[in-house]
């Protein structure tokens, strides 16, 4: 776990230079981007707000588990990123604020029902993310195993302790991996399709190092968001991106006040900057970080994925965001899977 603390000095330094000023004091953030966006976008809106405030980075599934542990002495003020199912979740144990940014009418066409459902009054998007497959080329040719094209390919027995996927229980990924294949199949094949993948599962790790371990070569194959796979690729890692053939899975970016915010006015500050074309452009101008920006009028990175230019999954946010759900599908997949030996 990371934590960044502005230093005073930079907040010193912030009193000078900012002009427009709306808001002081603090704001702590849970954050689940790229840990370097993290620190950039805390930094840039506490020098734009005069706000002093701090990050704390975490995946999805173990931010989820802090906001239900802390319930009672929140030790955050906004949860920014993170695939939205699990913030949705956290709307329906009570553990969020509510809080209609003016901002979400700014929301792409397609989310924007979405949006204006019930979850959207606790949870805004901010941006999205496309569901694939990681691969090392260099260890698939030294392995002289050409790239898996479909979901299915990752049950070849020559990929036998190459494939890693994150740890449902700290990672948004996994689960949006099982609700996906579960639209597409239907329950009973996709935890039949987990049990054989396990076989060929090095271990369950989170989602970042899932990443870093394939750039490494640790692992030949991965199950994780492709925009990662691309800025790996930029950094130089012989790793390529494949979007399994049929309908797609995808991730929207969720971003939420939690209940009891101690800083409620700078949270809800915070949550219509992140959704600005200003803040979404953020990512992938200054870091080469490319999940597709959900603000109608953000420039979209050439190296993204448009939202519009695949054939999605349709997910059910009710199913899939519900509190009960989360939990019965990553109890059943620790029983049945991970402590099934
Ligand atoms: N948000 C962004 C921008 C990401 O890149 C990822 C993972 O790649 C996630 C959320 C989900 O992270 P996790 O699976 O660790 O919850």
């Amino acid at each position: 776990m990371t934590k960044l603390l502005i230093s005073s000095l930079l907040f010193a330094t912030s009193l000078f230079t900012t002009t427009d000023a709306k808001a002081e004091g603090r704001l702590t953030i849970y954050c689940t981007v790229q840990n370097n966006v993290c620190e950039d976008m805390t930094k840039q809106f506490s020098q734009k707000y005069n706000v002093d405030a701090q990050f704390i980075h975490g995946g999805t599934g173990t931010i989820l588990g802090k906001l239900k542990a802390e319930s009672s002495n929140p030790q955050a003020d906004i949860w920014y990123g993170g695939t939205i199912e699990p913030h949705f979740q956290a709307g329906d144990l009570g553990l969020l604020e509510a809080y209609r940014s003016p901002l979400q009418a700014e929301i792409l066409p397609q989310f924007k029902s979405l949006v204006e459902s019930e979850p959207g009054k606790f949870t805004s998007i901010a941006y999205m993310l496309v569901l694939g497959l990681g691969i090392n080329t260099e260890k698939l040719a030294k392995l002289g195993i050409e790239a898996p094209q479909k979901w299915e390919d990752l049950l070849d027995p020559r990929l036998k302790s190459e494939v890693q996927i994150p740890d449902p229980r700290s990672s948004g990924t996994t689960y949006t991996f099982i609700t996906t294949l579960s639209t597409l199949w239907g329950e009973d094949k996709t935890f039949d399709y987990l049990k054989k993948l396990d076989n060929n599962i090095s271990q369950y790790v989170k989602s970042t190092l899932v990443t870093s371990n394939l750039s490494r070569g640790e692992s030949a194959v991965t199950v994780g968001f492709v925009h990662g796979y691309a800025t790996e690729k930029e950094k130089g890692a012989p790793v390529e991106a494949i979007i399994p053939e049929g309908k797609v899975g995808y991730a929207l970016g969720g971003v939420s006040i939690i209940k009891n915010a101690r800083n409620l006015d700078n949270a809800k500050l915070f949550m219509d900057w992140v959704l600005s074309k200003e803040a979404q452009e953020i990512p992938w101008k200054k870091h080469g970080v490319y999940q597709t920006p959900t603000n109608v009028n953000a420039e979209v990175a050439p190296q993204s994925i448009k939202a519009d230019t695949l054939e999605f999954v349709e997910i059910d946010y009710k199913k899939a965001g519900s509190s009960e759900e989360g939990k019965r599908l990553i109890d059943k997949w620790l029983a049945e899977i991970k402590l099934a030996k």
